[in-house]
C-alpha cells in the first residue's frame, strides 16, 4: 500500500536537526579559546557559543542558558 505525504512527515526533532544542519553546513564543534566553544545546542537547536562555567565542569549555551 502506498504512503501518503502525511504519513511520510518527519518527526519534529528530525526536522529541527536537519534545519540546524543546513544552517551550519554540518560543521563540527569549534573551539574559540578562553573556555568558549561554538556548537549546536541539544536543547534549543541553535548553533551557539558555549561558555565554560561551574568550576570548569560544564558548558552553558549563550542562546538558551542551559548546560550541555
Ligand atoms: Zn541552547
Amino acid at each position: 500500500m502506498a504512503s501518503t505525504a502525511e504519513q511520510l512527515r518527519e518527526p519534529d526533532i528530525l526536522r529541527s536537526y536537519l534545519r540546524a544542519l543546513a544552517r551550519t553546513g554540518g560543521a563540527g564543534d569549534e573551539d574559540l579559546g578562553g573556555g568558549r566553544q561554538r556548537r549546536v545546542c541539544a536543547h534549543c537547536g541553535e548553533r551557539a557559543v558555549f561558555t565554560l562555567e561551574a568550576g570548569g565542569t560544564w558548558y552553558r549555551c549563550t542562546h538558551c542558558g542551559r548546560y550541555a
